[in-house]
């Protein structure tokens, strides 16, 4: 038995009357019908709504040979009448961003000839895939032309033309459908074939943000949001903003700049850095002039340190053995000699002192879990 689709009659209507028509156990709850019904089911892209159903919670809602189908918590009686509530947050969200994605499609349909592919809602971003290139430097002007279109606050039409006008209404598809079919019209901007639930005018799209345009298949991929998802994905980037803007001292509009010269400094710094450490290594190097073994501990190196200290102390002594770290998280050990084999004895000290590494014959690198004294008895112990 045909429903009737109360959403088609006012798409903003968000509670209504009904009586059951049918209530059928399934899998996941009940599957009920009714007689006429606001909830929107999934459908051209769009999501089913939810809600309430005569105090049972609306799962989805599924439409199968003009009737809708509602998937429920719990059975109803056939023959009642009943209140139904759909989630009207949810519906809106969805409408601001289908009818949104109306817009932009069109405008990249009137723009370059390509047609929308795909759609996407996620959490945040909705994505629409397009079969052609569009320029990622267009973004902004389609974007301002998007938002145009929403601040005319234009009527959306959607009307059913009859099977003699329907040659004669230029809408956007990729094949011709058979009639009858729904039309959607976005004045200037989109005429479309849809099933979906639209708002009445452009005004309650609110905005439209493009964030972003990257190469998809043959086409593009464009990520956006509209309305509300659009007003609170770009509050959060204001806030991170925000934050950035205090820890740089710096404006909002010029954290870009402060970060690449925060990124500039700091880069020099580990230049300066990097040259001390030279100058400090090769004086500690000197300090083991003619020994046969020198094994050092310094405080805080990174590997590559660990490894340019020992390359310094390997100059002056036959085999050079530099740790860092300490004797709870372990020590990074870096063993080096120009005469004798390094990962010989980086091997037997990593076997010894529960550790692990390679190297070749001249340089060994690897950590080892194992206390300062441990390591100092082991080196003491093994002659080399
Ligand atoms: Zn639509």
């Amino acid at each position: 038995m045909n429903t009737t689709k109360l959403y088609y009659e006012d798409s903003h209507l968000t509670a209504f009357t009904a009586t059951v028509t049918c209530c059928t156990p399934v899998k996941k709850g009940w599957e009920i019908t009714l007689d006429a019904t606001a909830f929107y089911p999934e459908g051209g892209g769009q999501a089913s709504d939810t809600g309430i159903l005569g105090g049972v919670k609306v799962l989805s809602v599924r439409e199968e040979n003009e009737e809708i189908f509602h998937l429920c918590d719990k059975p109803l009686e056939v023959g009642s009448t009943v209140e139904g509530t759909i989630d009207w947050e949810h519906r809106f969200d969805l409408m601001q961003q289908h009818a949104g994605e109306h817009i932009v499609s069109g405008i990249i349909h009137k723009r370059y000839g390509w047609h929308n592919v795909g759609f996407h809602m996620g959490a945040d971003v909705v994505t629409i895939d397009f079969d052609g290139p569009v320029p990622a430097e267009d973004l902004q002007e389609i974007e301002n032309t998007a938002n145009n279109a929403i601040w005319q606050d234009l009527p959306i039409k959607c009307w059913y033309p009859t099977p003699e006008e329907l040659p004669t209404v230029p809408y956007r598809r990729k094949k011709d459908l058979p009639w009858p079919v729904r039309i959607v019209e976005f004045p200037g901007y989109d005429i479309c074939a849809c099933c979906g639930t639209h708002p009445k005018t452009t005004g309650a799209i609110g905005l439209v943000k493009l964030f972003s345009c990257v190469k998809f298949h043959q086409g593009v991929r464009i990520e956006m949001a509209c309305g509300k998802r659009a007003l609170n994905m770009l509050t959060a980037a204001y806030e991170q903003n925000k934050q950035v803007s205090q820890a740089f001292s710096a404006k909002l509009q010029e954290t870009g700049s402060a970060a690449r010269r925060m990124n500039e400094a700091l880069a020099a710094e580990k230049f300066r850095a990097s040259a001390l450490e030279k100058q400090l290594f090769a004086h500690i190097a000197q300090g083991y002039a003619g020994k046969t073994l020198a094994v050092h501990f310094a405080k805080d190196l990174s590997p590559n340190s660990c490894r340019e200290l020992c390359d310094a102390i390997a100059d002056f002594a036959k085999v050079a053995v530099t740790l860092s770290g300490n004797d709870e998280g372990g020590y990074c050990l870096c063993v080096l000699s120009h005469t004798e084999d390094a990962k010989a004895i980086g091997d037997a000290a990593a076997k010894a002192l529960n550790g692990r590494g390679g190297g070749k014959k001249e340089a060994f690198q690897g950590r080892i879990s194992a206390t300062q004294g441990q390591i100092e008895n082991f080196f003491a112990q093994n002659e080399i």
